[in-house]
C-alpha cells in the first residue's frame, strides 16, 4: 500500500483512494493547470488509522517528510526555517463531497519563529500575523475542540479596543495581541503550550482530519445522504502549499460555478473576495462580490478563469464548482468538483451540453438524479396572490421553491420541532456545519448573512430546500427570540413564508401554486421515454389526479383504491349504511346507490386514460375502518346521555355494538380484501356490475376504454376463482344487455407471500399480476406497516441493523427474491403475463431499478413521482446496456 501520492503520481479518477477533492488536484495537475504543489495521504490510510485503534501507521510521518522535501525542493522554501518558510492547508476530502463536514486547517507551519520569516519575506508583516491568528484558531478548534467563541471573544474585544469595524483594518499591534491571547487559550485548554514545531503541528493536523471523518457533523450527513462505507470509506489528506489570497489588493480569493447551479444558464457563476483568505467567502463573514466584477477590478486572473472553466468542463464533461485564489497576480486553482446543482440546473445542463455535443443524450440521462426531480415538481408562490400579502425582506436567493414555516431561531428546538411534524423555517444570522441537522429538520432556511456561495446557501441547494441568505434586511435578536424587518417585528413560532426563487420573505402563509413542467424537463422526459423498457402507470383514485398523473406521462392507472372513493362525506355516510344494514336485502338496497355512484367515477377515470389500462382494485380494508372507532363512540354516548337523547343513543349503540363486533386484533392480516369479498359477495358484486356497466356504456360510445378487475390479498387459487365466477357471470350479463364485447381483463394483486409461492397455480385464473409491495414486504418482515415507523425502525436504521426502510426501497434480499419467484413461476404457465407493481416502491428509484432487471412490465406510482419513474426507468435500462456493455440506440418515436 503506498500511503501518499504527490499530485503528478496518482490517477485522478480514483475517488475513492485520493477523495474528490485529492483526485481533483490530482487530475488538474496532470492538465496542466496551476495547481500549488501538494501530495494525497489517501484513504486507505485514514481506514488503517481506524483499524489501528485510532493511531497514525508507523512510518507515515517520515513519508510525509519525503514528499514536504519535495515541495521544499521545487518552492525554495522550507518547512519550518525562519528565512523563508514553506506553509502548507491540510485538507479532509472524502470520495463524495460532504461540503463543509469535515476539517481543514491553513496556514499550518507558521510559529513565533516562521511568523516574523514571514513577515519579513512578503514585507507584510500585518499579513503574517493575519495569517497566524486564523492558524491557531483553526488550529486550536480543529485539533484542541476549543470553542470558537472563546477566540472570536478576544477578535471582537480588540477590534473594539481599535474601533475596527471589519477584520481587515486591525493592525499588525492588535493581530499581535490577539495571536498572544489566542495562544493563552490554547494553553490553557491542553495544559502545555501550543505546539512550536512544524512536523508536530503537521501529524496533529493529519489525525484531527482523520477523526473528523467520525464526528457527529460528518456521521449524520451520510447517514441522511446513505453513504455507505462502499461508497466512500475514509477521507484522504490533502497536504497543499500555502498560496495567498490576502497579500494585498492584487491577491484575491473565490468560488465559482462554471455554469449557474440555480437555473443551470452557461454563464460563469460566483463570487470572490479581494484580500482574503477563502474560508472568509465560505463562512459568509464578508459579502464577497459577484464574479462579474472581477473582469474590471483583475482583468487578467478574470480571462485565466474562464479559459480554465472551459478547460475543466471539456475535460470533466461535467459543470464544476471551482475554488480559486489569486497570490500577489498569480492564479491557482485549490479545487474542483462537479457542480451540485438544484433540479433545474441538472435538467437544463443536460439538455444545453447535448446541444453543445459535449454529453451524449444517454449521458445526459445517466447523470441526472430521478429522485432529485422532486424539486421541480414541487409548488412555488402564486405571484399575483403574493401582492395580496406583506412582503418583509428581501434577501438573496439561494435555493428556489416556495416554504411556509415557524419561525425557528435555535438549532436544537427546530430539529425536536422538525421531528415532531411542525414545517419549521431555520432563521440565523449565518449558519455553520454543526447546524445541518437543523437543515434537514426545517422546510426552509433564512439567513441574515452570506452568499449564494455561503455554507447556509450550498446546504440548502443540495438538499434542495428553499433558502434566502444574505437578508440584510432582517436584525435577528437571538435572545429575545424576534427578529425585525424595517419596523415590524416577528416572534419566535409565527409562520412566514420564503420564495427561494426570488428572495422574498412574506409574512403568513401564502398559497402556492403546482409547478409547472418545462420545455427542458419536456425534452429530457422525452428522451427517457425512448429508452426505458418499463410502463409506467399511475397510482391515482381521483379524475383530478389522473389528469395530473397523465400529464406527467403516466400510460395508465396501476391502482385505483376503489375504497379511497367512498371516503368523501356524503359516500362515507352511505357505505357506513350498508356496513349497518341488518339483512342482505336491506344492503343490496344501500349497495344499488353506492354502484350508481362508483359506475360515475368509473366512467371519468377511464374516460381520462382512454387507450390505456385502468387497474381497478375492489375493495380492500377491513370494514371497520369505516366505522367511527370505539373510543370515539364511548365518549359520544357519554355525552348522549347527559343530554337524554335517547333516539341518538339507541343508534350509536347500534353502531358500537357492530364496530365490536368487526374488530379484529389484528386487522391487516384479517377479515379484509379478497375474505370481505367472499363472505360479503354482494359487495364485490356491486363493484364488479359497477365497472361492467360503467365500460359497456363507453364501449357504446366506441370509447376505447380497458378496465382490469384486481382482487387484493389473495393468497389461494380457490378464493381467486370464486370472484372470477362472479365476474363472469357479471361481464355476460351485461354485455348481452349493453350488446357490446367488455374489455376488462382479471387479476389479482400479489401481496401475501403464499401468493407469490403459488403463483403459478394464481397465473392459470388470472390475465395479470401486481405485487402490492407495501403488504408483501409486511408479510416478510412480519412488521406491521402501520407501527413499525414511528416505534422501532428509526432505531434499525440508525443502527445500520437494517440499511433502508423497506417500506420505502425495496428489500431486495427478501421482498425481492419472492417477486423472483413470483415472475418465474407466473410466467412459466403465460410467458407474456402482464406483471407489474403497485406498492410504493412504484415510485423510489432503487426499486425501480429491481423491477427492471427482475422483467417486470410497468411500475406504478403516485402522480407526482410519475417523471421520476419515467427516469428511474430509463436509467435502469441504459445501466443494463451499459453493464453488457453494449451501446444502445433509442427506439424512433
Ligand atoms: C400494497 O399492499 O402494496 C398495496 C398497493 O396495497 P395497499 O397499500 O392499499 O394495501
Ligand atoms: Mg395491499
Amino acid at each position: 500500500m503506498k500511503p501518499i501520492y504527490f499530485f503528478d503520481e496518482g490517477n485522478g479518477k480514483d475517488k475513492k483512494l485520493f477523495g474528490g477533492k485529492g483526485a481533483g488536484l490530482i487530475e488538474m495537475t496532470k492538465l496542466g493547470l496551476p495547481v500549488p504543489l501538494g501530495f494525497t495521504i489517501t484513504t486507505e490510510v485514514c481506514d488503517k488509522y481506524y483499524e489501528n485503534n485510532k493511531k497514525l501507521p508507523k512510518t507515515l510521518m517520515s513519508e510525509v517528510r519525503k514528499n514536504i522535501a519535495k515541495i521544499e525542493k521545487r518552492t525554495g522554501k522550507k518547512f519550518g526555517y525562519q528565512h523563508n518558510p514553506l506553509l502548507v492547508s491540510v485538507r479532509s476530502g472524502a470520495a463524495l463531497s460532504m461540503p463543509g463536514m469535515m476539517d481543514t486547517i491553513l496556514n499550518l507551519g507558521l510559529n513565533d519563529e516562521t511568523v516574523v520569516g514571514l513577515a519579513k519575506k512578503s514585507n507584510n508583516p500585518r499579513f503574517a500575523w493575519d495569517s497566524y491568528r486564523r492558524f491557531i484558531q483553526l488550529f486550536g478548534k480543529v485539533v484542541f475542540g476549543i470553542d470558537d467563541k472563546k477566540f472570536d471573544e478576544v477578535l471582537l474585544k480588540v477590534k473594539h479596543e481599535q474601533n475596527a469595524q471589519n477584520d481587515s483594518q486591525l493592525t499588525e499591534e492588535s493581530l499581535k495581541r490577539i495571536v498572544s491571547e489566542y495562544t493563552i487559550i490554547c494553553q490553557n485548554h491542553i495544559g502545555k503550550p501550543f505546539p512550536q514545531e512544524p512536523y508536530k503541528q503537521l501529524e496533529l493536523a493529519v489525525e484531527a482530519v482523520f477523526k473528523s471523518w467520525m464526528g457527529e457533523r460528518a456521521v449524520v450527513y451520510r447517514e441522511k445522504y446513505k453513504i455507505t462505507k462502499d461508497i466512500a470509506n475514509g477521507t484522504a489528506v490533502n497536504i497543499v502549499t500555502m498560496v495567498f489570497g490576502n497579500m494585498g489588493n492584487d491577491s484575491a480569493t473565490g468560488v465559482v460555478f462554471t455554469r449557474n447551479p440555480s437555473d443551470g444558464t452557461k454563464k460563469i457563476f460566483g463570487e470572490y473576495l479581494v484580500n482574503a483568505q477563502g474560508e472568509d467567502v465560505v463562512a459568509g463573514i464578508r459579502n464577497p462580490e459577484p464574479i462579474d466584477n472581477l473582469a474590471i477590478e483583475l482583468p487578467k486572473t478574470y480571462s485565466q478563469l474562464i479559459k480554465t472553466c472551459k478547460k475543466l468542463e471539456k475535460h470533466y464533461k461535467e459543470p464544476q464548482d471551482i475554488e480559486f485564489t489569486v497570490e500577489q497576480g498569480k492564479f491557482y486553482l485549490l479545487q474542483t468538483r462537479s457542480a451540485k446543482m438544484n433540479a433545474i440546473g441538472m435538467i437544463r445542463t443536460s439538455v444545453d451540453m447535448v446541444k453543445e455535443k459535449l454529453i451524449s443524450k444517454e449521458q445526459a440521462l445517466l447523470r441526472l438524479q430521478p429522485e432529485q426531480l422532486d424539486q421541480l415538481l414541487h409548488k412555488t408562490i402564486d405571484g399575483e396572490t403574493a401582492k395580496n400579502y406583506p412582503m418583509i425582506a428581501k434577501g438573496i436567493a439561494a435555493s428556489p421553491g416556495a416554504a411556509t414555516g415557524t419561525v425557528v431561531f435555535d438549532v436544537k428546538k427546530a430539529v425536536k420541532m422538525g421531528e415532531n411534524g411542525v414545517k419549521v423555517i431555520l432563521v440565523r444570522e449565518e449558519t455553520k456545519p454543526e447546524d445541518v441537522p437543523a437543515f434537514f429538520a426545517s422546510v426552509g432556511i433564512l439567513t441574515s448573512r452570506g452568499g449564494k456561495t455561503s455554507h447556509a446557501a450550498v446546504v440548502a441547494r443540495g438538499m434542495g430546500k428553499p433558502c434566502i441568505v444574505g437578508c440584510t434586511e432582517i436584525r435577528i435578536d437571538y435572545i429575545e427570540k424576534k427578529f425585525y424587518a424595517g419596523n415590524i417585528t416577528i416572534l419566535e413560532d409565527e409562520v412566514i413564508t420564503l420564495d427561494g426563487s426570488d428572495g422574498t420573505v412574506f409574512l403568513g402563509e401564502i398559497p402556492t401554486i403546482e409547478p409547472q413542467i418545462t420545455n427542458d424537463f419536456k425534452t429530457v422526459l422525452g428522451w427517457a421515454e425512448r429508452y426505458k423498457r418499463l410502463g409506467i402507470r399511475a397510482n391515482v383514485d381521483t379524475t383530478e389526479n389522473a389528469m395530473l398523473a397523465k400529464s406527467y406521462g403516466a400510460k395508465g392507472i396501476g391502482l385505483c383504491r376503489t375504497e379511497r372513493m367512498f371516503n368523501a362525506k356524503d359516500r362515507l355516510k352511505t357505505f357506513i349504511e350498508m356496513i349497518m344494514a341488518s339483512t342482505l336485502e336491506e344492503r343490496k338496497l344501500v349497495l344499488e346507490n353506492l354502484r350508481i355512484l362508483q359506475k360515475k367515477d368509473f366512467k371519468e377515470i377511464l374516460k381520462i386514460m382512454k387507450g390505456y389500462k385502468v387497474t381497478i382494485r375492489l375493495l380492500d380494508p377491513p370494514l371497520h375502518e369505516f366505522l367511527p372507532n370505539i373510543e370515539e363512540l364511548l365518549s359520544k354516548i357519554r355525552i348522549l346521555e347527559q343530554q337524554n337523547a335517547e333516539d341518538e343513543i339507541t343508534a350509536t349503540r347500534r353502531i358500537l355494538k357492530r364496530a365490536r363486533d368487526l374488530s379484529e386484533i389484528n386487522p391487516m392480516m384479517g377479515h379484509r380484501g379478497v375474505r370481505v369479498g367472499i363472505t360479503f359477495p354482494e359487495i364485490y358484486e356491486m363493484q364488479i356490475r359497477a365497472i361492467c356497466e360503467a365500460v359497456g356504456e363507453l364501449e357504446k360510445e366506441k370509447s376505447g376504454v380497458h378496465a382490469q378487475i384486481m382482487i387484493p390479498q389473495v393468497g389461494n387459487v380457490t378464493e381467486l376463482n370464486q370472484i372470477k365466477q362472479i365476474f363472469d357471470d357479471i361481464k355476460s350479463d351485461v354485455e348481452t344487455k349493453y350488446g357490446v364485447k367488455l374489455k376488462i381483463n382479471y387479476g389479482t394483486m400479489l401481496e401475501v407471500v403464499r401468493a407469490c409461492l403459488t403463483a403459478e397455480e394464481l397465473a392459470k385464473v388470472s390475465e395479470f399480476f401486481s405485487f402490492g409491495t407495501n403488504d408483501l414486504t409486511q408479510a416478510v418482515f412480519s412488521f406491521s406497516r402501520e407501527d413499525v415507523e414511528s416505534k422501532f425502525l428509526p432505531e434499525y436504521l440508525e443502527n445500520e441493523i437494517l440499511v433502508e426502510n423497506p417500506f420505502q426501497s425495496i428489500d431486495v434480499g427478501g421482498v425481492g427474491s419472492l417477486m423472483q419467484i413470483a415472475v418465474t413461476k407466473g410466467r412459466s404457465v403465460k410467458p407474456d403475463l402482464e406483471i407489474g407493481i403497485c406498492g410504493e416502491h412504484g415510485g423510489d428509484p432503487n426499486s425501480i431499478k429491481f423491477c427492471h432487471k427482475v422483467g417486470l412490465s410497468y411500475v406504478s406510482a403516485s402522480a407526482h413521482r410519475i417523471p421520476i419513474a419515467i427516469l428511474a426507468a430509463a436509467q435502469a435500462a441504459l445501466e443494463e446496456k451499459s453493464e453488457k456493455k453494449g451501446r444502445i440506440k433509442p427506439r424512433k418515436q
